[in-house]
């Protein structure tokens, strides 16, 4: 039987360089049905970003206007930058069917949860070392020295958020990372919360049973 069903709203958390990103990018390689929620930040832009794809870049007051105009599903304030989550494309998707990953951290998916606990499906991403996370870091040599420092020291405070989330993943090898993240957006997206016409079809068999 085949119902329609709501989008999965998918939340990848985890310090910087644990390899959400890396992750984020396998999924979508083969999966068509889901796509990235693009936050707006007001953060520099990296050179191999691109707006729109990987971030809508704003000035503060253009933030500050969206979030008080109602236009930000949840927003919040890391490593000293504004993001937050533009609320148009998501209730779009969502009512078509489609998935959304969320790349948001601990304070985003709290507000979500208050919002929209029943789309949402939660993950945290743990890296296997500090050892591992320094190297991820020091790879990325996108920012200075100083900002890596104050990432390591954020993903301590946001490591104490693990118990926040559905799952919980140690990423050692990112193949098997991703095969475990796929398998956990496969069961969300058959979960009964998502099939809204479940009711009728249900009340309609226990009419045929009532005919009986
Ligand atoms: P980065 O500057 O490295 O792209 O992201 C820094 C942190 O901000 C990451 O933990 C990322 O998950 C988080 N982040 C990115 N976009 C959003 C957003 O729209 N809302 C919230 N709450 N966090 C975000």
């Amino acid at each position: 039987m085949d119902f329609t069903r709501r989008g999965v709203m998918l939340v990848l958390a985890s310090p910087s360089g644990a390899g959400k990103s890396s992750i984020s990018r396998a999924l979508f390689e083969d999966d068509p049905n889901i796509a990235l929620s693009v936050s707006v930040t007001t953060r520099a832009r990296r050179t191999d970003e691109i707006e729109g794809k990987h971030y809508h870049f704003i000035d503060v007051p253009e933030f500050e206007r969206m979030r008080a105009a109602g236009e930000l599903l949840e927003s919040a304030e890391v490593h000293g930058n504004f993001y937050g989550t533009p609320r148009s494309r998501v209730e779009e998707r969502l009512g078509n069917g489609r998935d959304i990953l969320f790349d948001i951290d601990f304070q985003g998916t709290l507000q979500l949860y208050e919002k929209c606990r029943a789309d949402m499906v939660t993950i945290f991403i743990l890296p296997p070392s500090i050892k591992e996370l320094r190297k991820r870091l020091d790879r990325r040599a996108q920012d200075s020295e100083g900002t890596i420092e104050k990432r390591l020291r954020n993903a301590r405070l946001e490591m104490d958020h693990y118990r926040e989330y559905d799952y919980v993943l140690v990423n050692e090898d990112l193949e098997d990372s991703t095969s475990r993240v796929r398998t956990i957006l496969a069961s969300a997206r058959l979960a009964r919360s998502r099939f809204n016409e479940l009711d009728d079809f249900v009340r309609d068999l226990q009419e045929q049973i009532d005919a009986l």
